[in-house]
């Protein structure tokens, strides 16, 4: 998906899992309410809450689900626990399409950790024929597909929040894609392109100078010719950048 979409807002976006806006939204008809979100976070962000799992049409509360995986095709699905024809993997990747498009302007993303649904990595993944076994872990169905979908849009995981430098530097790349689309909306020329890398490229310390001069090789010979590629590059490697700093 393009990052050159428009961007009026006044503060960053942020998508959020629904239950951890205190939203009694989760399977067993409670919530995850999260001090560090709708406390620390919302004084920078605008925070919009969405849940697959009810977006996909089920109730709350609902029977719980897990993700399984088949030992021979090594797919992994997210079915009912107790129910395995109840299948909802497609019905949620489906469901980051939508909230791709209709949430585009988010500039990051906090999602529910071990969620089948929502988690980014180390979500419990059991074997299909035995789905007491565990067999490894995996990110959840919906923020699976919207990390593909969206591969420069920060993602972090709320538990990751509690440390300050890990919180400090999801907040930085959140605001760095926030300036990042409104030099787009602004509309895309050289002179903006070189201005933004100008004003980030202290974000880049000398002992991590090789991405330093990468990027600035990539702008040295920028002509408004291919100007489009050459942002969508420069934006991939400083995001790829700024995402491996702290892990
Ligand atoms: Fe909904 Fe995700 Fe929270 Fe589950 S973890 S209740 S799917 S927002």
């Amino acid at each position: 998906m393009s990052d050159e979409r428009r961007d009026t807002n006044e503060r960053p976006r942020l998508g959020v899992s629904s239950c951890l806006l205190g939203n009694p939204v989760r399977y067993d008809g409670r919530h995850k309410h999260s001090d560090t979100v709708t406390r620390v976070l919302a004084r920078q962000f605008d925070l919009i809450s969405f849940c697959p799992e009810t977006a996909i049409g089920l109730p709350t509360p609902r029977p719980p689900m897990q993700l399984q995986k088949n030992a021979r095709t090594k797919q992994i699905r997210a079915v009912g626990v107790t129910d395995a024809s109840q299948d909802m993997t497609d019905a949620l990747s489906t469901q980051a399409l939508a909230v791709t498009s209709h949430m585009g302007d988010c500039c990051g993303f906090v999602v529910q950790q071990n969620s089948p649904s929502c988690g980014l990595r180390g979500v419990s993944v059991y074997d299909e024929d035995d789905r007491t076994r565990q067999v490894g872990t995996g990110s959840g169905i919906f923020t699976d597909r919207l990390v593909f979908e969206q591969p420069h849009v920060p993602i972090i995981e709320e538990e990751k929040l509690g440390s300050s430098l890990v919180r400090e530097d999801f907040t930085e790349r959140v605001i760095v894609l926030f300036q990042w689309r409104r030099m787009l909306a602004a509309g895309l020329s050289s002179a903006r392109l070189i201005g933004f890398h100008g004003e980030h490229r202290h974000l880049i310390p000398a002992s991590d100078n090789g991405i330093g001069r990468s990027l600035d090789e990539l702008l040295a010979t920028a002509d408004e010719g291919d100007l489009k590629v050459r942002a969508d590059a420069y934006l991939s490697m400083l995001m790829t950048y700024l995402g491996a700093r702290v892990e």
